[in-house]
């Protein structure tokens, strides 16, 4: 299926780590011979080009690679960044939005109303921006140039709320709100709006939570194996080389110990 990205560019948010980071490197290596386009962007610029020369490095496909610093929670970064894209990279297929994180475990009263904001800005209000920004080129390409693909991570949290999370939790069930109304706004454009939930997975998301304490970071996992990020990766790559008529809409993926 990898000949339905032929000629695509992807654009991935937060793939300077985990599952963004395993999602460049997995359209890279799924890449036709007739090329494929990615646009990694992040905060950390210096981790994104290092990715990039990686990506070079490791794949001899013609995958071209920009790798560029943007905050998704500057709503005004967003949409300038966007239009402001190298000619070369400006007609996007697939916006994977997967930028996110969560700050600290804390009961409600509890939570920092700073981290309340970071927590919103970036997994909600990161994830509007963006998608705003890039659906005028997707409405633009039309059914008959095959519209195009936004891919939102979401989580099992925002499924399944567990206490000390509940401002996370409320950043993904928003997002899972915000994805099904848009599915059903769009429905018949011939851009498919997808929805892909991941349980544990080992990434540098427990060391955000935990502010950079390795020991409490480490200790979210203990006695359970999580997913990988190239299990999730796999998944996302999967979904966007469907044939434009199958929608993989909504997808829930934990570790088999996961309850
Ligand atoms: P990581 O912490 O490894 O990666 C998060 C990425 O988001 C980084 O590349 C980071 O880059 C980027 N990011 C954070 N804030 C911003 C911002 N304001 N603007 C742009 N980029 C930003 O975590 P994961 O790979 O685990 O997380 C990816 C997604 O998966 C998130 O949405 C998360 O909620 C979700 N998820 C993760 C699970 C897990 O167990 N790991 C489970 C379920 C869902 P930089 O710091 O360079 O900006």
């Amino acid at each position: 299926a990898a000949k339905h990205l032929a000629g695509k560019t992807v654009i991935i948010t937060g793939a300077s780590s985990g599952i963004g980071r395993s999602t460049a490197f997995e359209f890279a290596r799924t890449a036709p011979s007739n090329g494929l386009k990615l646009v990694l962007t992040a905060r950390r610029i210096d981790v994104l080009q290092q990715i990039s020369a990686e990506i070079a490095k490791e794949t001899d496909n013609g995958v071209k690679v920009f790798p560029a610093k943007l905050d998704v929670g500057e709503s005004s970064a967003v949409a300038k960044f966007v239009s402001s894209l190298p000619e070369e990279f400006r007609d996007i297929h697939v916006l994977v939005n997967n930028a996110g994180l969560v700050k600290g475990v804390a009961k409600a009263p509890d939570i920092a109303e700073e981290d309340i904001n970071t927590m919103f800005q970036t997994n909600v209000m990161g994830l509007i921006n963006m998608t705003q920004a890039i659906l005028p080129i997707f409405k633009s390409r039309g059914v008959d140039g095959g519209a195009g693909d936004i891919i939102n991570v979401g989580s099992i949290a925002g499924r399944e709320p567990y206490v000390g999370g509940s401002i996370y939790c409320a950043t993904k069930a928003a997002v899972r709100s915000f994805t099904d109304s848009l599915r059903k706004e769009l429905i018949a454009t011939r851009i498919r709006v997808i929805e892909l939930d991941p349980g544990q997975v080992e990434t540098e998301f427990s060391l955000v939570r935990f502010n950079g304490d390795k020991s409490k970071a480490d200790a979210v996992y203990a006695g359970c194996e999580p997913l990988t990020p190239d299990d999730i990766a796999e998944v996302v790559v999967f979904t966007a080389s469907r044939r434009q008529n199958v929608v993989v809409a909504d997808t829930l993926i934990f570790p088999n110990h996961q309850a």
